[in-house]
């Protein structure tokens, strides 16, 4: 129901354009009805022990003394008959036996409350189990500053073994080169600059920087040199000031404004509200597209990675924010290592390297000029967005 009810209200314009209101009103009237059941049945039991433990218990004990009071009397007005027995050991019998109803009853309500946390453990252990395929060997190498290069080494992969995604990739990237990936929608792009900071391990070959193999670097080393800018600008929601620190320590006010200038993002922040301290709203909501891709481009610039990975970082932006972001992505690659996937050609003319991709295998590499001379796939890209 919750993960429902915040799916609607982030998808509110989208019900509303395509008059789905009722739709998403029947499921959630579906999802309540199915819950209410539950609970009503669940209480239905859980209410229905009580009386029910009681009402036999308090049988039990009428029985008894229907019985045993007989007995008693028999003994006192005919002691010659038998059975009989003495009133005392017959009150102390009862009172015995009434003590024990309690503690019988709480059995049926322990083996309820069992239950319950039973299923809230399989829930939990669920999340716990499940399986990191990311593991750190066990005396990972300290790697804690990028010197030379990164090198892809006919790198497989594939999301499960059914579909290989990436074929066959070797790609060297200097230190302070651009390496700009292109190509069709779900050539695997996205999928290479994902295995870099180690999001997944390669099916075979290798990514190795400066010479380390990435799997045998501590992780927390290989992330640190990375910053990673997407196309989904991901916010919190919380002040601007605080998406821009992200966490980090020793960061001084002077800073984050230097790095959002960078980003060309001081000019519209100091115009908000209440400045650096606004609030930005449930991911972002408050800001436009531009300006929160602006944000997380002024949290990479104060992060000061050595390597960028720009994922279609300003395919969602019309032509005005799109400079903006151009602009200010072009400061943060200054003397940096980026690996950018991009989807509007113009923005990266002047990377050292372009790689054309299609389905996992490298078509084309080299520069803009080269590339455009060869008249091939990327030419022909060129052309198509060009007109
Ligand atoms: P690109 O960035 O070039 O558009 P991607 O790397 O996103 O392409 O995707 C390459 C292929 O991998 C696509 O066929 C896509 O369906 C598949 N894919 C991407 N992400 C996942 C995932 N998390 N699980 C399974 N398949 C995926």
């Amino acid at each position: 129901i919750t993960s429902h009810i915040d799916e609607s209200i982030f998808g509110l314009r989208i019900i509303k354009a395509f008059t789905g209101e009722g739709f998403a009103m029947n499921k959630l009237k579906q999802l309540d009805a199915q819950y209410l059941n539950n609970v009503l049945s669940i209480n239905r039991r859980r209410d229905l022990s009580s009386p029910l433990t009681e009402f036999l218990g308090i049988s039990v004990v009428g029985v008894l003394l229907w019985y045993g009071g007989n007995m008693v009397i028999n003994g006192l007005m005919y002691p010659q008959l038998e059975p009989n027995i003495e009133p005392q050991y017959f009150f102390a019998f009862i009172g015995l036996f009434y003590n024990i109803i309690a503690p019988a009853k709480s059995f049926s309500s322990a083996f309820y409350r069992i239950r319950q946390g039973e299923g809230a453990l399989e829930r939990i252990t669920d999340f716990l189990d499940a399986p990191s395929n990311i593991k750190e060997i066990d005396s990972p190498k300290a790697l804690p500053t990028f010197n030379t290069s990164i090198v892809y080494d006919k790198v497989k992969f594939g999301y499960n073994a059914d579909m290989t995604v990436i074929k066959d990739f070797s790609l060297e990237m200097k230190k302070g080169q651009t390496v700009a990936l292109v190509g069709s929608s779900g050539a695997g792009k996205s999928t290479l600059a994902d295995l870099l900071p180690r999001f997944y391990d390669v099916n075979s070959g290798s990514i190795a920087i400066d010479g380390h193999n990435i799997k045998d670097v501590a992780l927390q080393d290989l992330r640190s040199l990375m910053s990673v800018v997407s196309q989904e600008a991901i916010l919190f929601n919380d002040t601007v000031y605080n998406n821009i620190v992200f966490g980090r320590e020793g960061v001084t006010k002077e800073d984050v404004i230097r790095a959002a200038k960078m980003a060309n993002a001081h000019e519209y922040i100091v115009n908000l509200e209440n400045g650096y301290d606004t609030t930005i709203g449930d991911r972002g909501m408050k800001l436009s597209g531009g300006q929160r891709q602006r944000l997380t481009i002024a949290r990479a610039v104060l992060a000061d990675p050595e390597i960028l990975i720009l994922d279609e970082a300003t395919s969602a932006l019309d032509s005005e924010s799109e400079r903006l972001v151009q602009e200010a992505l072009i400061n943060l690659m200054k003397d940096r290592t980026s690996l950018v996937v991009a989807h509007r050609l113009s923005t990266i003319q002047h990377a050292d390297k372009i790689v054309v991709m299609d389905q996992g295998l490298i078509k084309e590499i080299g520069t803009h000029q080269e590339l455009i001379a060869q008249e091939g796939i990327y030419s022909k890209l060129v052309k198509l967005q060009s007109v």
